[in-house]
């Protein structure tokens, strides 16, 4: 990820802070809805928080002193480092740590740094920040790989000359006072990950697409979010404020008076229309012919599966457990079984499917975060990584079948793209089986075993794969990005990654199309599910179960409520007669229009 002070000199004034700004209107790609407002921090990649790019001209002096301080401080921290790392383990791995106080110490590079103060008005964290950004350039350019090597350790440089300049103020997200705007680059999924629990109301990202993994998160943790915004990033500092509208694709910085009196009543009307939704939790969903239709919920964590109850679900459709492993240590046995067991039990009884992990392209372990693929979302991802790496996988298998001992459980196998991968996971499963039975230890023999249909080869081989498994779920995530061509966390193709491209769904039709015909059980948990524009076209289609982030799960019952059946056959039958994408969008956009007209959605 690259930080919040990589960039050129900002086209707006260095002293932009103390003096009126001008609003200015960013777009990008709206993927969680709703309206939040907030003071803006922007995170560099270590989530240290740089509060201000630019200070007024009579701070100058004091950034100066300030700086000087941090260097001095550092300093001092590597000398007490290189001793203890002396007497622990000897002269020669010391030694790095005398090169980091000479790049400290180096005047060139101080010089520099008090320049862009003095000239540019930087803040001293912004000041360091850059200048040992050009000192990782040069040294990436750098033919000898040694010194290519030495990128990292100016990069460990940087770290601790940031955290001494920002001392507190540097803090991580956990401890904010009060809600902010979070503006990044980027964020990786395990950084997202750990939003959750943090005051950022809203989230605004540089990069990104409409179903990566960190937009998943975001949206399932239910603030308003847009990423793709290209420069946001480089564009804003700390204090500015920031509204995020995640259902217009836009980011307004420095709203006028007008602008933000009208979000003010937006975001008002958008808690009234939660707490309206919010009261069809104990109703059925049925649609007004008397169709019943099953909704369920994805999620990441285990103590997410209270939001069964708490948004009226019927069970868990998507449980994906490849978050566990997105952490400093693989998690054992012992501790899988535990997180599976609290999912079963915060479901309350009601059924959860569970994933395999669905390790590789954007969601890596810490031991892999430095091995990157060239291209790695046709790279060694899902169940090919499982099947190369068979051990764990039965760990995870064995653990799994422990738990499906305490409820309904049923297990599937994500991104196959043959038969034979199918067959060695099922055989995998029925080692992990054994292994249990002969320790004596219960779980369900009978367990439903399922797959994933998310790429071509395997809905083109639909009919092969129903006869060997018994339930179907569509990802259409990935379906989309595979069907397409179109990375689905890439910005700069996100026009092209579209749910409405007449491929994907007549894709998506025959796969509906041929579970039924098989007797097998079929769900969607792709995006597209909780998204409402599509419900009426995948229920026409035949679908019975939608599988989505717990907040969509109000609205998607909202609008099978609302319509009947041969309502819903009507307009699938047409949009599947447009030839683009954009024919099917603004048809289906208007047929939405039309059955719920107050939707602010
Ligand atoms: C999908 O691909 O549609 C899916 C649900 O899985 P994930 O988003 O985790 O890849
Ligand atoms: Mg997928």
């Amino acid at each position: 990820m690259r930080a919040c002070c990589d960039i050129e000199p900002s086209p707006r004034s260095p002293q932009h802070n103390a003096t009126a700004v001008a609003m200015e209107i960013f777009t990008g790609i709206a993927v969680s809805p709703g309206v939040a407002i907030a003071e803006v921090v922007v995170f560099d990649a270590e989530e240290l928080r740089i509060p201000q790019r630019s200070v007024a001209k009579v701070e100058i002096d004091s950034e100066v002193i300030r700086l000087d301080e941090a260097i001095t401080r550092s300093v001092a921290d590597l000398d007490v480092q290189h001793a203890t790392v002396r007497e622990e383990l000897g002269h020669d791995v010391a030694d790095v740590f005398s090169w980091h106080k000479g790049v400290l110490q180096d005047k060139g590079l101080r010089r520099n740094m008090v320049k862009l103060i003095e000239e540019r008005c930087y803040s001293a964290a912004y000041a360091a920040c850059t200048v040992m950004r050009n000192q990782q350039r040069r040294f990436m350019q750098m033919s000898d790989p040694l010194l290519a090597e030495r990128i990292r350790d100016v990069q460990d440089i940087e770290r601790r000359l940031l955290r001494n300049i920002l001392g507190a103020s540097g803090e991580d997200l956990a401890h904010l006072s009060r809600e902010i705007i979070l503006v990044s680059h980027d964020l990786s999924t395990s950084q997202t990950a750990r939003l959750s629990t943090t005051k950022v109301a809203g989230v605004a990202l540089d990069v990104g697409g409409p179903t990566s993994h960190t937009a998943i998160l975001l949206r399932s943790w239910g603030k308003p979010a847009v990423l793709g915004l290209n420069n946001l990033s480089g564009s804003v500092s700390g204090g500015d404020t920031v509204i995020v509208d995640g259902v217009n694709h836009l980011v307004i910085v420095n709203p006028d008076a007008a602008k933000l009196k009208e979000y003010e009543a937006r975001r008002d009307r958008f808690s009234q229309i939660a707490g309206e939704l919010g009261n069809l939790r104990d109703l059925p969903s049925v649609t007004q012919d008397g169709v019943e239709v099953e909704l369920l919920i994805n999620i990441e964590y285990p103590k997410e599966s209270a939001a069964v109850a708490k948004k009226g679900a019927d069970g868990i459709g998507l449980y994906r457990t490849e978050f566990l492993y997105l952490r400093d240590s693989e998690p054992d046995e012992d501790e899988q079984y535990q997180a599976y067991k609290d999912a079963i039990e915060g479901a309350g009884g009601a059924p959860v499917t569970i994933r395999t992990f669905d390790l590789g392209a954007d969601k890596v372990t810490q031991s892999k975060r430095f091995e990157p693929e060239r291209n790695p979302m046709l790279g060694n991802r899902s169940i090919r990584f499982s099947l190369q790496n068979l051990e764990m996988f039965k760990i995870q298998l064995r653990a799994i079948l422990r738990a499906s001992a305490s409820g309904p459980l049923r297990v599937m196998f994500p991104l196959l793209t043959s038969l034979i991968e199918l067959r060695q996971a099922k055989m995998t499963l029925l080692d992990a089986m054994e292994d249990l039975e002969e320790s004596g230890i219960a779980f369900n023999r009978d367990i439903e075993v399922g797959m994933m249909m998310e790429t071509p080869a395997a809905a083109s081989q639909a009919r092969e794969f129903t006869r060997e498994v018994s339930f179907v779920s569509i990802g259409t995530n990935d379906l989309i990005q595979y069907v397409l061509a179109a990375d689905r966390g890439n910005e700069r193709v996100a026009r092209y990654y579209s749910a409405s491209h007449p491929a994907v769904i007549r894709t998506v039709r025959d796969i509906i199309r041929t579970c039924r015909r098989a007797s097998v059980d079929c769900s969607l948990c792709g995006e597209m599910a909780g998204e409402p524009i599509y419900t009426l076209l995948l229920l026409g289609l035949g679908l019975r179960k939608f599988s989505m982030a717990p907040n969509n799960v109000p609205e998607i019952k909202k609008v099978i409520r609302t319509c009947t059946l041969s309502k819903a056959e009507r307009v699938a039958k047409r949009a599947l007669s447009f030839d683009t994408d954009t024919q099917v969008t603004n048809y289906l956009r208007n047929e939405m229009k039309k059955l719920l007209p107050d939707d602010p959605v």
